[in-house]
């Protein structure tokens, strides 16, 4: 909920509309995980909103820890669906990366999310929830990336608000949040015109439609061309550069022919390069290059492009390429409970919550 929804909840509940100021900083900035802990509430009205609100909407079912401090978290919605979250710490900085739907309907053919379909789209409270409570075990977030399941332009009004109430409750600035798209043309010219700082990352994974066409159906939308246009547009109003993520993909996009297409694409888009080495998904015939591979493909692009990272693989033990932990864990029996609960009206009312918005 934003200040001005919980100011209205206060004066419906018949308080004085500043308590809303209160708990706003209680649910974002300090991020309390019990109504008991707003010590400038009064007793009565902690009392009432306990009884009949939740101040967390997403239920924390799992956790997994790699070496290199990489965490994943599982978190259940009221629906009983499942989302992950990775929380990532690296030196001075530690980020989180949001999940912003259940599944994704872009079907990515290297992607555990994709293979998931769209199950439905996250709320905004469910969205900012999973920082805060990643932050409750792990204080000093820094960056925000929306990375996690989902296709974030997708589900465009509920990631919006989600990137300005961590900036403006969670206290996350935007210049540090990472929207990632696999390229949805119309969300891209849409967040150019937010005047936000909030940066843009395109999955790119293939320059040449063909390729693109079957790695990411979404290019028969989208095609490169469009594309390109897309992100250069984007550079040009927000006066930023656009992360252009590639996902390295063992023999189907990392040979000296694909690094020169890259190279070729990317001429006149203001731009910098992420490497990523495919983490592995069972079921999918996808493989990560060598490292000697991976490190030859990025040799290539150097001497053409400004700025070239391969970054070192995260969190390969707690399967946290997009996806895998919530594949792995989702009941199959979850399908027919959803479909249940969107056709027969619950018995129990859902309890209405003031951080879903
Ligand atoms: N839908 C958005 C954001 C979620 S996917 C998008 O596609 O950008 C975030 C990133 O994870 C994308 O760059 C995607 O290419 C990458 N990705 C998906 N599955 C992966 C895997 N198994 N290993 C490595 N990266 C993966
Ligand atoms: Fe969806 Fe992104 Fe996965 Fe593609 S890579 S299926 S767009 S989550």
């Amino acid at each position: 909920m934003t200040l001005p929804e919980l100011e209205a909840l206060m004066l419906s509940l018949g308080e004085p509309k500043y308590r809303g100021a209160q708990l706003y900083k209680w649910l974002y900035a300090i991020g309390a995980g019990s109504f008991d802990e707003m010590s400038n509430l009064p007793q009565a009205l902690r009392e009432r909103l306990a009884a009949g609100f939740s101040p967390d909407c997403l239920r924390m079912v799992a956790r997994e820890a790699a070496k290199d401090g990489t965490a994943k978290y599982l978190f259940e919605l009221q629906d009983g669906l499942r989302i992950e979250t990775v929380y990532m710490p690296e030196g001075e900085r530690s980020t989180v990366c949001l999940s912003t739907q259940v599944g994704c309907p872009l079907g990515c053919a290297f992607c555990a999310t994709g293979s998931m379909g769209l199950r439905r789209d996250l709320l905004a409270g469910e969205i900012i929830e999973q920082a805060i409570q990643v932050r409750r075990e792990r204080p000093g977030i820094t960056n925000v990336v929306f990375m996690g399941m989902g296709e974030p332009l997708l589900n465009y009004e509920h990631t919006l608000k989600a990137v300005r109430l961590l900036n403006d409750g969670v206290g996350i600035g935007a210049r540090r949040m990472t929207i990632s798209t696999s390229g949805v043309v119309p969300g891209i010219r849409r967040l150019a015109r937010e005047g936000l700082q909030v940066k843009l990352a395109v999955a790119l994974n293939a320059s040449r439609d063909d390729l693109r066409n079957i790695l990411m159906p979404v290019n028969r939308r989208y095609p490169l061309s469009v594309l390109k246009q897309a992100m250069q547009d984007f550079a040009r109003a927000t006066g930023k550069l656009v992360s252009v993520e590639y996902v390295l993909l063992q023999g189907v996009n990392d040979s000296q022919r694909e690094a020169r297409e890259l190279v070729q694409f990317l001429r006149g888009i203001p731009c910098k390069v992420n490497l990523i080495p495919y983490n592995p998904v069972p079921g999918k015939e996808f493989a990560r290059p060598s490292p000697e591979r991976a490190e030859r493909f990025k040799q290539y692009l150097l001497p053409h492009l400004s700025s070239v990272t391969l970054r070192r693989s995260r969190g390969r033990t707690v399967r946290a390429a997009c996806g895998q932990l919530c594949t792995r864990t989702t009941s199959r029996r979850a399908r027919p409970a959803l479909r249940e609960r969107a056709t027969i009206s619950p018995k129990i009312p859902p309890r209405p919550d003031p951080s879903h918005s």
